[in-house]
């Protein structure tokens, strides 16, 4: 139901555009062009809840290509808007955190969004933990683009909406390592206080359809072995 309210959000708030060429040089995986992605499979791929039933906590990541699957669908934004706009979000890794507990009857006592910076982390795959950016650190430009997103969401979704947080978060560690990369082999992790969500990548719903060559089943992209025949699976669903 959430996600779905979101969906509307984002068609309401961006719309369709050109292929964009963030999605290149890959040779291990293959990668589904911009236009066949799905953003209701992205945003399911990058949002997490935890099972906890005395609250609601909530880790969302914004990746690159969330940007451009909503503005490739976004009529009323040039191909220039959308560039700038994926060249403004890519430098930053972007989570949206929500966190709240469960009273006796339901009510939600939602944690503020002063603490819900200070509990938030990622945690990139050599390790290293790191903290959000001041926000003196985060350009205007970028602040303007998560201020111009948050009332949107926040009037669609009510208390829960109202209780989001933006984080924006350093591109790369300490080390030059980019912490979350939506096209890349790897893993990197969100927190918020002790709560952790693991993400791995490339995420599923950015890559090419696989086929398996004995039963002729298709499958999505992270599969390796057909579970019916155990036959290694190929590139090449009919999508
Ligand atoms: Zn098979």
């Amino acid at each position: 139901m959430f996600r779905l309210k979101i969906f509307a959000v984002l068609v309401v708030a961006f719309g369709v555009m050109q292929p964009l060429e963030i999605l290149a040089d890959e040779s291990e995986v293959r990668l589904r062009s911009i236009e066949d992605v799905s953003i209701n499979d992205l945003i399911e791929g990058t949002q997490f809840m935890t099972d906890d039933p005395d609250r609601v906590t909530m880790a969302w990541w914004l990746p690159d290509e969330f940007w451009a699957v909503s503005l490739a669908e976004d009529a009323a934004t040039t191909e220039e808007g959308a560039a700038e706009i994926i060249d403004l979000v890519s430098r930053y890794t972007l989570v949206i955190y929500v966190d709240g507990e469960f009273g006796p009857l339901g009510g939600v006592t939602f944690v503020s969004p002063e603490q819900l910076r200070r509990g938030a982390r990622l945690q990139g795959v050599d390790g290293e933990e790191v903290s959000p950016l001041a926000e003196a650190d985060v350009s205007p430009d970028m602040m303007l683009l998560v201020g111009s997103m948050r009332p949107i969401i926040a009037n669609m979704l009510g208390a829960f909406g109202q209780n989001m947080s933006f984080v924006v978060f350093p591109r790369e560690d300490s080390k030059g390592q980019i912490i979350a990369d939506a096209t890349a082999a790897g893993e990197f992790t969100m927190k918020l206080g002790e709560t952790v969500f693991p993400v791995k990548t490339p995420l599923p719903s950015l890559l090419a359809g696989k086929r398996c060559g004995t039963c002729e089943r298709e499958y999505q992209g992270d599969y390796q072995y057909c579970p019916y025949d155990r036959a290694a699976l190929q590139y090449g669903a009919s999508e």
